[in-house]
């Protein structure tokens, strides 16, 4: 099994504190302390290609940082399932037993990157599991709501938070506009301004998946749930005051907490519980299931113990695995899915497209967000590549092989609550009378074209056919035939005759 271990430990170089570094191409550099120059007075060369390097490579180490959630930090771990729940979910990193390697990431929302960790503000709580079965994150916060309940409003709600245009101040006029103006604000602006709004350190906070989401156990039956953390090490929170002060002090004291107490074996950990609601229940709740600015009551879903996870391995490398870290709610698993959360659907595209802009198109193939599940994937290229598909597999999906063709269960993006008829979907056009795939080009070819055009397509079809395999050279003669009985035996005849000569 992979450890915390040996996902913090992936993408390691081994070099030595003693003997020669290297340049990126791996040899061996002249110096680190002088540049080449045109005698000991005269400029500096161009082609002292380690300088060049190392002062281009220099000028591009910082990416865009992240417009919220900027300033963080994180720790890998594993989640232990000591109850049972495979009554409500098939996942596999939640069945009894099971041990599963993760990554979490803390964070502020609205500052920036190297802004003070004590500031008031909700707290990012980033848990991405590698499991056996691919990826899941879970993108959460430690509150068990959120400002706003549709992601159409979430640009604006993030610039009332961040700075003025001509000033570059944050402002309190501007927050408290938006939030007033957003009724259904309230709720985590009671939570944000109460004790729990400054955490003392991150190791003293729940955590909330806070949206709503599907459970599908093994018959198929469907369950909504909320996720809840509980913090084995106690809340605690710093009153406004106590926080002024420590700012002054020390603007990362929540960074170098958590690396501080892994460092001397202090692990922190955290139960793993749940509310459970079954799916008609969804209907009748007193409160929209589905709205992010609710919680449902625990007096109604009590917690239902899952299990812990435990943070036990410290980055080795800030920046390629907390920096690079890419979390999506898109990274499901089989068992788990949406809900109609309208803010839950709006971030499943978002984070992702985050990353693409941020990371790039391979932000997936980074030691950290890389899956320890077997990927097989039609998607391909794009800059910084560096994983592929065995060069003897189908890069296309309808193949003869029939790679792509088992497209497996269900992965919780279909059924999700709504009115007769307006389930999501995904299946092939409503069948009118006449859609078969053959009639039209048929018709094209037997009553539009005339002989010496049909003759022209004939010998087109067999000329672009060089290369083919026996197996897909049939499959050619086959559609063909189904198009035109007539070009079927003409293509057959031609391309025959052309494999002769
Ligand atoms: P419960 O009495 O069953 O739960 C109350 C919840 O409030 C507990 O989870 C508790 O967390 C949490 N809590 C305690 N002190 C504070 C605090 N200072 N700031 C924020 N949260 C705190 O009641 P209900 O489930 O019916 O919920 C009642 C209200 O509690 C909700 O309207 C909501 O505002 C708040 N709440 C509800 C949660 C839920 O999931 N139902 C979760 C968190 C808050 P702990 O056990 O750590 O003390």
């Amino acid at each position: 099994m992979t450890s915390s271990k040996d996902i913090a430990d992936q993408g390691m170089d081994t070099g030595t504190s003693t003997g020669a570094t290297t340049r990126l191409n791996g040899a061996p550099v002249s110096s680190e302390q002088h540049s080449i120059t045109t005698g000991p007075q005269g400029g500096v060369s161009v082609h002292d290609v380690h300088l060049i390097e190392k002062l281009t490579h220099f000028n591009r180490e910082r990416i865009p940082e992240r417009v919220v959630h900027a300033k963080g930090g994180g720790a890998f771990g594993e989640l232990t399932v000591t109850e049972d729940v495979s009554k409500y979910t098939k996942a596999g990193l939640f069945q009894p037993g099971t041990v599963t390697p993760m990554l979490a990431r803390f964070s502020t929302v609205a500052g920036e990157q190297g802004s003070p960790d004590g500031w008031r503000d909700v707290r990012g709580f980033s848990l991405k599991f590698y499991t056996e079965e691919g990826n899941y994150d879970l993108v959460g916060n430690n509150t068990p709501v959120f400002f706003i309940r549709d992601g159409i409003k979430f640009p604006d709600f993030i610039h009332s938070q961040k700075r003025l245009p001509d000033t570059g101040l944050r402002d309190a006029n501007m927050q408290w506009d938006f939030w007033t103006s957003s009724p259904e604000s309230a709720h985590q602006v009671t939570y944000l301004m109460g004790d729990r709004g400054i955490p003392k350190t991150w190791r003293n906070m729940d955590g909330f998946g806070s949206h709503t989401y599907q459970w599908i156990n093994e018959a198929g039956e469907r369950f909504w749930v909320k996720y809840h953390f509980k913090t084995r090490q106690g809340w605690d929170f710093y009153t406004d005051a106590e926080a002024a002060e420590l700012v002054g002090q020390d603007t990362d004291h929540s960074r170098r907490d958590l690396f501080e107490a892994i460092e001397r074996g202090d692990f922190p950990t955290w139960d793993v519980k749940v509310q459970i609601m079954p799916f008609d229940e969804a209907a009748d709740y007193r409160w929209n299931p589905f709205d992010l600015t609710k919680t449902w009551s625990q007096k109604d879903y009590p917690l239902i113990p899952v299990g812990h996870f435990t943070l036990n391995e410290n980055p080795r490398n800030f920046f390629a695995q907390i920096e690079q870290a890419a979390f999506a709610p898109s990274n499901l698993v089989e068992g788990i899915g949406f809900s109609p959360d309208k803010m839950l659907l709006a971030r499943a595209f978002s984070y992702a497209d985050a990353h693409r802009y941020r990371l790039g198109a391979n932000s997936d193939q980074i030691p950290v967000n890389r899956p320890v599940s077997q990927v097989n994937s039609f998607s391909q290229d794009g800059a910084a590549t560096h994983r592929f598909a065995d060069p003897k597999l189908p890069v296309h999906g309808s193949n003869a092989a029939g790679r792509g063709s088992q497209e497996s269960a269900d992965h919780g993006d279909l059924g999700l609550w709504a009115a007769e008829g307006e389930e999501p979907f995904r299946g092939a056009y409503l069948q009118h009378p006449e859609d078969d795939d053959f009639i039209q080009p048929g018709i094209l070819v037997r009553e539009v074209l005339d002989d010496a055009a049909r003759d022209r397509l004939a010998g087109n079809i067999a000329g672009a056919m060089d290369g083919v395999s026996p197996e897909v050279e049939e499959r050619v003669y086959q559609y063909w035939t189904n198009v035109d009985e007539w070009l079927g035996a003409e293509v057959r005849k031609r391309f025959t005759a052309n494999k002769g000569a």
